[in-house]
């Protein structure tokens, strides 16, 4: 299952979040399997990651069959899309997967990612918001 004690990674939703983690992994020597309903999507990371599969991550059979539960971590990375985001985290958890980490939308969606026994709840937008709100105030920034 875990060859080489390397962590394997399944990462949901290959927007520009999910995909640009699920290369990062990869290009790292991981194990990566990469699922997104959009088979458009798909395609363009297939190259890069372990496996790369077509599937609507809302559907329970669909996830069991991949085998979803035998990753160490799962990353939920659906942001337009809270129901779908809030159903996959539900879904995984039933399952059994070990640690999920999902990308909220926002505050709320957040918190009911929590509720749902998320494992950790990211916020992309704003943290890098507040991270370039920090270097343009940093000391060594003279002229922005
Ligand atoms: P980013 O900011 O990372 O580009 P985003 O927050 O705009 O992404 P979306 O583009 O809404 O997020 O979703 C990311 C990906 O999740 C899309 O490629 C979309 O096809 C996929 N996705 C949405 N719903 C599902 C689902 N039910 N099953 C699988 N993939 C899904």
């Amino acid at each position: 299952k875990k060859p080489h004690g390397k962590k394997q990674y399944a990462i949901i939703g290959l927007g520009r979040f999910g995909s640009s983690v699920a290369k990062y992994l990869a290009e790292m020597g991981y194990e990566v399997l990469a699922v997104d309903d959009n088979a458009q999507r798909v395609q363009d990371v297939a190259h890069t990651v372990t496996h790369a599969v077509a599937a609507d991550s809302t559907d329970e059979e669909a996830m069991s069959s991949l085998g979803i539960r035998n990753f160490d971590v799962v990353v939920v990375a659906i942001g337009q899309d809270i129901q779908a985001s809030i159903l996959t985290t539900l879904i995984l958890k039933d399952l059994g997967v070990p640690y999920i980490i999902v990308k909220a939308q926002n505050e709320l969606h957040g918190k009911v990612l929590n509720k749902i026994g998320a494992d950790k709840v990211v916020f992309p937008e704003r943290d890098m918001g507040l991270r370039v709100a920090h270097h343009l105030i940093s000391p060594n920034i003279l002229d922005h």
